[in-house]
C-alpha cells in the first residue's frame, strides 16, 4: 500500500544540526520506502494519513533489552540491590522457572511496550542457554517479533563459564560447551541472518559479558568467528565498578583494554552501559568508534551512574540507546528511555559544577544533550551500531519507519514547540499511526488483532507461576 502523510506539524528526521527538522510537511511512500518529503498533494493510488497537530518522527532503534525478564519488573528480593547481588536474586535466580509458554508470554508483553511507544526495530540480549534446553528461545523471539511486524536483531547471548555468583544455581542452568556455542551462532545465521542494510532479521554474536562468559582464548576465537561470518559484536562492559575490579584482578588491565587486546572493539562492535570508564578506555573506544547501548533507567534504578555520552561522542564513538531488560527498568520503552536521557545527562554535568571562586566555569549541564541530539542517538544512532544503513532516519530512499504522535493529552498542552513533546514531556504519546517498512502496524493507538485485557490477565498468572517455580528450584538444590 502506498501512503501520504500530510499536515505535519512537524517533521524530525534523525539528523544533525539544521537538517534535524524538515522543511517538509508530507512524506510519500511507496513499497515501503520514503520516495518524496515536501509540500506534497495525493496521487489517486495513495492512502492519506493526516497529520494535522501532529508530530511525526523516525520509528526508535533499541539496541540492548532482555525481553524475558519483562514478567520480572519491580521483583522484591532484587528491587533495592546494586547489579552484582541483584543479578542473583533477580533474572538468574528466576531464569530456570520460565518455559516456552512464559517465555513467549514476556517476550509478547516487552516487544508490545516497545511498539506502542514508536519503536521498531529491537535488539535483544537473549542470554537463555544451557545444555538441553526445553525450547528454541531464538525461534520464539522471530516469531513473536515477526507478528507484530517489528525488526528483530537476535544477540546471542550465553556462556561457557560458570560466573562465581552462579555457582549456586540448579544444574539445568551450567554452561554451554564453547563447541556448542558456537555451532548454535552457525545455525542462526544460516537460518535467520540477513546482511542488507533493509534487514527484519538480524544475528550478533554476543557472549554475555566480555568478562566473564569465556575465557580469553575463546573470547578471540567468537570476534574471529563472528568477523568470518560477518556478524556484529555486542556485550555488557563496564556497568559498574565491579567490572574495573574484576578486570584488575583476573588480567591486570582495564575492561576495555582486555577488549581491545581479544580483538573486540570498533565500529562493528558495541557494548551496554559503559558507565564507568577511565579517560584512556574512553579515548580507545572513540578512536576504534566502537558504539554504546546507553540505558540510563538501568543504570539510574540499580545505582550504577550515567554514562558520559557527551565526552564519549567527543571521543568518536558511536551513541545509541537501549531500555535493558525490565527487571531492572520498570518503564522498558523507549519514550521513557529517550526522556531519561535527556535529563540525566544534564543533571550529570550539574553534578560537576563548581562555584566560581573555585574554578569553576559553568553554572549547569543544560548544555550536555538536545532533545535532537537524543532523538538522533535513539534512531540514526542505533541503526549505526546495528548497521542497518537503510533505516533510523526520515530522508528519501530510506525505509518507512516512522511514527505520527498525537500529542492531544493535557501532559503536551501549552508546549510552545509541541515537536519536542514526545521526548521532552514522556509520558504514552497518542499514535495516530506507525510504519515499519511501509506496512500499518499501529492505527489509532491500537495494534490490530490485540486484546489487551486477554494479555493483562495472561500476565498476572504468569507472573504467580515463575515465582512458585522460583521457589520449588530453590528448594529442590
Ligand atoms: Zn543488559
Amino acid at each position: 500500500m502506498n501512503y501520504l502523510i500530510k499536515n505535519a506539524h512537524t517533521i524530525l528526521t534523525g539528523l544533525t544540526g539544521d537538517a534535524a527538522r524538515s522543511n517538509a510537511s508530507a512524506i510519500r511512500i511507496q513499497d515501503g520506502v520514503i520516495t518524496d518529503m515536501g509540500n506534497l498533494t495525493a496521487l489517486s493510488d495513495e492512502n492519506v494519513i493526516d497529520a494535522k497537530d501532529c508530530v511525526v518522527y523516525p520509528a526508535w532503534v533499541n539496541t540492548h533489552h532482555h525481553l524475558f525478564q519483562s514478567l520480572l519488573k519491580g521483583e522484591p528480593q532484587g528491587l533495592n540491590q546494586s547489579l552484582t547481588p541483584w543479578l542473583a536474586s533477580t533474572p538468574y535466580r528466576f531464569r530456570g522457572a520460565f518455559d516456552e509458554e512464559t517465555f513467549r508470554l514476556a517476550a509478547r508483553i516487552g516487544l508490545i511496550e516497545l511498539l506502542r511507544s514508536g519503536c521498531a526495530t529491537v535488539a535483544d540480549h537473549h542470554y537463555l542457554y544451557w545444555p538441553n534446553m526445553p525450547f528454541d528461545g531464538a525461534e520464539i523471539l522471530f516469531d513473536e517479533a515477526d507478528q507484530l511486524g517489528l525488526r528483530f536483531v537476535l544477540c546471542r547471548g550465553g556462556a561457557t563459564l560458570t560466573r562465581g555468583l552462579e555457582a549456586e544455581l540448579p544444574q539445568a542452568l551450567r554452561p554451554e560447551k564453547f563447541d556448542e556455542f558456537t555451532a548454535d551462532i552457525e545455525r542462526l545465521v544460516s537460518k535467520y541472518h540477513d546482511h542488507s542494510g533493509q534487514a527484519f532479521r538480524r544475528i550478533v554474536m554476543a557472549p554475555t559479558t566480555a568478562l566473564h562468559s569465556t575465557t580469553p582464548a575463546q573470547l578471540r576465537e567468537t570476534a574471529q568467528l563472528a568477523r568470518h561470518l560477518g556478524i556484529r559484536l555486542h556485550s555488557h562492559l563496564s556497568e559498574t565498578v565491579d567490572y574495573l575490579d574484576a578486570a584488575r584482578a583476573k588480567f591486570g588491565m582495564t575492561p576495555v583494554q582486555f577488549c581491545a587486546e581479544h580483538d573486540w572493539i570498533g565500529e562493528d562492535v558495541w557494548f551496554a552501559h559503559l558507565v564507568k570508564l577511565l579517560p584512556e578506555e574512553i579515548q580507545l573506544l572513540g578512536q576504534t568508534k566502537t558504539g554504546i547501548a546507553h540505558c540510563p533507567q538501568s543504570n539510574a534504578r540499580l545505582g550504577s551512574g550515567i554514562a558520559d555520552l557527551v565526552s564519549l561522542e567527543q571521543a568518536g564513538m558511536n551513541i545509541s540507546i537501549g531500555v535493558d531488560g525490565a527487571a531492572s527498568n520498570e518503564a522498558a520503552d523507549m519514550l521513557s528511555e529517550t526522556h531519561a536521557t535527556w535529563m540525566l545527562q544534564r543533571a550529570r554535568k550539574g553534578m560537576f559544577a563548581q562555584p566560581k571562586y573555585e574554578g569553576g566555569l559553568f553554572e549547569g549541564g543544560a548544555d550536555a544533550a538536545t532533545i535532537e541530539d537524543v532523538i538522533r542517538w535513539g534512531t540514526k544512532g542505533g541503526a549505526q551500531v546495528l548497521g542497518l544503513s537503510d533505516v533510523g532516519t526520515l530522508q528519501v530512499g530510506q525505509q518507512a519507519d516512522l511514527v505520527v504522535y498525537q500529542l492531544d493529552d493535557p501532559r503536551y498542552w501549552g508546549l510552545h514547540d509541541i515537536a519536542i513533546g514526545p521526548v521532552a514531556s514522556a509520558g504514552q504519546a497518542n499514535i495516530k499511526h506507525m510504519l515499519i517498512g511501509g506496512k500499518t502496524v499501529i492505527q489509532h493507538n491500537q495494534i490490530p488483532d490485540l486484546d489487551m485485557l486477554e494479555l493483562a490477565a495472561q500476565a498476572r498468572v504468569a507472573v504467580q507461576k515463575l515465582q512458585q517455580r522460583a521457589q520449588q528450584i530453590a528448594w529442590a538444590c
